[in-house]
C-alpha cells in the first residue's frame, strides 16, 4: 500500500485540511466577511500582502480561496515552476507559527513544513515527502523528533529508492531492528 492511501497518512491530512478550513472561516467571521464570497477572496489578497500578520493556517486558508492565474491550480499548489505558485508558496514562510500548550517548542512548526509537503506533495521529491510526511502524523499528537534523531531517519531514507519511499508509512518501517 502507498503511504497516500493509508488510513494513518490520510487522517492526518484531513485534520490539517480540517483545522485550515477552521481557521479560514473563524477569521472570515471575526472580519464580517462570509465564506466563499467575493468579499473572502479580496481578504485572502489582503492577508497575502503581508503573511507575517498571520497564523499559518489563516495563510494556508487564504491561498485555498484563490487561484493560480497562470497554472490553473489551487494558488501555491501548482508544480515547481510555476512562477505564481512559487511566489505563493513562500509566503506561508513567513506565517506565524503559535505551539499548542504542553508541546516541546518547534511543534508547530515542523506541522507547519510537513504539512506544505503532504498538502503539495507534486512539489517536492519522494525524499522530501517521506522526511516530512511520516512524521506528521507523529506531529500532531505533539511529538517532536530530536536533532540526532530526525538525522538518523534522513540517512535511512537516502538509502531507499523512490518506489520505496512512496510506500513507507511509518518512520520505524525504517528501522525493522528498533
Ligand atoms: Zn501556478
Amino acid at each position: 500500500m502507498r503511504r497516500v492511501e493509508h488510513p494513518r497518512f490520510t487522517t492526518a491530512l484531513a485534520q490539517i485540511e480540517d483545522s485550515i478550513d477552521a481557521a479560514w472561516d473563524s477569521f472570515c467571521a471575526g472580519s464580517g466577511v462570509g465564506r466563499g464570497t467575493a468579499e473572502a477572496r479580496e481578504l485572502a489578497e489582503v492577508v497575502l500582502q503581508d503573511t507575517s500578520e498571520f497564523d499559518w493556517r489563516v495563510v494556508d486558508g487564504a491561498l485555498n480561496q484563490l487561484t493560480c492565474p497562470d497554472c490553473g491550480s489551487t494558488l501555491g499548489a501548482g508544480d515547481e515552476g510555476c512562477a505564481s505558485c512559487d511566489r505563493a508558496n513562500g509566503f506561508r514562510f513567513a506565517a506565524q507559527e503559535t505551539d499548542r500548550p504542553g508541546v516541546p517548542p518547534g511543534n508547530e512548526h515542523a506541522i507547519r513544513v510537513s504539512s506544505a509537503v503532504a498538502r503539495t506533495r507534486n512539489r517536492y521529491t519522494p525524499r522530501a515527502r517521506a522526511g516530512y510526511e511520516l512524521l506528521l502524523p507523529d506531529l500532531l499528537s505533539g511529538v517532536l523528533p530530536a536533532t540526532a534523531q530526525a538525522q538518523r531517519l534522513k540517512h535511512l531514507i537516502n538509502q531507499r529508492t523512490d518506489d520505496e519511499l512512496e510506500h513507507l508509512l511509518t518512520p520505524s518501517d525504517l528501522q525493522p531492528d528498533a
